[in-house]
């Protein structure tokens, strides 16, 4: 199985660090509001991958997290907390907004088919973990303290930004982030922030990190604590106490949380290439800084979902959500769909009507396999063939467009029989995910029993009760179609 290492740039075979398992880290959302189509990508991708993995016959142990605290609104490290804000908005405590969207987030993942990872973890279950890392850094030399934070010094790390492969020589002129003047260097990124002396946080903890004398500059220390009552200074024999109230940056998390799960070095680590130039970038600062050694081997990144030719983001307002797919009457699996028609690596431009063609292939190929006359003998090598050029594709980076059209040779294969078509189309499922298994279960007598009340609605002209019935069909997990004279149902 070979995988593209966005780190070296390269296709490479995946080989488990350690005893037949593939220990993996995904970034996971930042809970402060619906989760959009993009992450939707982002972790169907991940989804994908994993059961090539296992389809590869190794184990694996995934890790995602779900960031509660310290993601600020600009990737600079200034703003305000997406979290706080997001309480703000709805009038509700953070904590509130947390379980509300991930909730909802697992609620979308359920729907696409996408398997939970193995450890689930929130960043503010681990304060005293991201305090331990960040101590670790500051005892290795790499960081300092300003007004607003204990900062990380990206200038002592010689090969920061080799994920981007930034030039440091263009980063020292400050082009890629807004300048703070008190940073050392434009790409020094926050470990911790302070509590703001007039800001009110629903989030905060008072942690003490320690430092040599020479690490800190006391004049300015001295200042920074008369001006803000959440930072505390003592000096002890041998150090100086730094006593503060206030909340971890975004990026620690990922590098306490990995490590904490999956030891010092691991095998995989995943996320949208958004978090290339800063958030990966500045873990891998992190992690190397406290460990003094590599900790990740192979970094993935998807692909963004565009609309328009532009990011779908929260900021630019150009994001949909499960609801809106659920409210226009699609299938999420229909989405699942879409995803794996267009390479991981490859931009995605969506629009309505590409999800609506995503759907009718996706029912088409439901309708065929429902009604598969599975009577046949099955010869082994004619799938066979089949099989092997699967393996390749899938095994090439995860090559699903190839790997979707493969099925669709098999189903309109006329050297095939219906049941080599099934056992086909249900093999290459286990890496897809469509349920398409499930196409020929039995349709239970209650979801009949509503279809028909529906039928009786429509013949009534009541459209109303016909669509609230067609939503509650679809909420059952049942997906009900019209024809000329009465319906369809498949299992969604
Ligand atoms: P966030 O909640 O912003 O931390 O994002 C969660 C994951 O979704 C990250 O891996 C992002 O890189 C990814 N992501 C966000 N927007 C998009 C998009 N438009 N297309 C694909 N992936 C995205
Ligand atoms: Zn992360």
């Amino acid at each position: 199985m070979r995988v593209y290492n966005t780190l070296t740039k390269n296709k490479e075979t995946l080989k488990p660090l350690k005893d037949k398992l593939i220990r993996m880290y995904s970034c996971g959302p930042t809970v402060y509001d619906y989760a959009h189509l993009g992450h939707f990508r982002a972790y169907v991708f991940v989804d994908t991958l994993k059961r090539v993995i296992k389809y590869n016959k190794y184990k694996l142990k995934h890790v995602m997290n779900i960031t509660d605290v310290g993601h600020l609104t600009s990737d600079a490290d200034t703003g305000e907390d997406k979290m706080e804000k997001g309480a703000k908005r709805e009038g509700k405590t953070v904590w509130e907004i947390a379980e509300f969207y991930t909730k909802d987030f697992f609620d979308a993942m359920e729907k696409l088919n996408v398997e939970k990872a193995d450890v689930i973890c929130k960043a503010t279950d681990h304060i005293k973990e991201m305090a331990e890392m960040v101590q670790k850094i500051i005892d290795n030399g790499y960081a300092y303290v300003i007004s607003d934070g204990i900062y990380f010094d990206t200038s002592k790390l010689k090969d920061y930004g080799k994920l981007a492969g930034f030039n440091p020589e263009e980063l020292k002129a400050g082009a890629r982030v807004e300048f703070n003047e008190e940073k050392k260097n434009p790409t020094d990124f926050a470990l911790w922030k302070f509590t703001a002396k007039d800001q009110k946080r629903q989030m905060e903890w008072e942690n003490e990190f320690y430092f040599k004398p020479d690490d800190l500059d006391l004049s300015k220390i001295v200042l920074y604590e008369r001006e803000n009552p959440n930072i505390k200074f003592e000096k002890t024999k041998t150090k100086f106490k730094l006593t503060v109230k206030g909340f971890p940056g975004w990026h620690i998390e990922c590098s306490a949380m990995s490590i904490k799960y999956l030891g010092k070095i691991f095998d995989i680590h995943t996320g949208g290439i958004d978090h290339i130039p800063v958030h990966h970038t500045n873990e891998i600062a992190q992690s190397e800084a406290a460990l003094k050694k590599e900790s990740v081997k192979i970094w993935m990144h998807n692909e963004f979902v565009l609309v328009d030719n532009q990011k779908m983001s929260k900021s630019l307002q150009n994001f949909y959500t499960m609801h809106d797919i659920l409210s226009k009457g699609f299938d999420p699996l229909s989405l699942r769909y879409l995803f794996l028609t267009a390479h991981y690596r490859s931009k995605l431009n969506f629009t309505w009507e590409s999800l609506k063609a995503a759907e009718n292939a996706y029912k088409s190929l439901k309708e065929k396999i429902a009604i598969f006359d599975l009577n046949g003998k099955v010869r082994k090598n004619i799938i066979k063939e089949y099989m092997k050029k699967f393996i390749d594709y899938i095994n090439d980076d995860l090559n699903t467009p190839y790997a979707i059209s493969l099925l669709w040779s098999a189903i309109k294969d006329d050297k095939l029989n219906d049941k080599e078509k099934y056992e086909i189309a249900i093999e290459f499922d286990k890496v897809f995910g469509l349920k398409l298994k499930d196409v020929r279960k039995q349709i239970p007598n209650d979801i009949i029993e509503l279809a028909e009340k529906r039928l009786k609605a429509r013949k009534q002209k009541k459209w109303k009760e016909a669509d609230e019935l067609r939503e509650k069909i679809n909420q059952l997990g049942y997906i009900i179609q019209d024809t000329e004279d009465g319906y369809k149902i498949f299992k969604a």
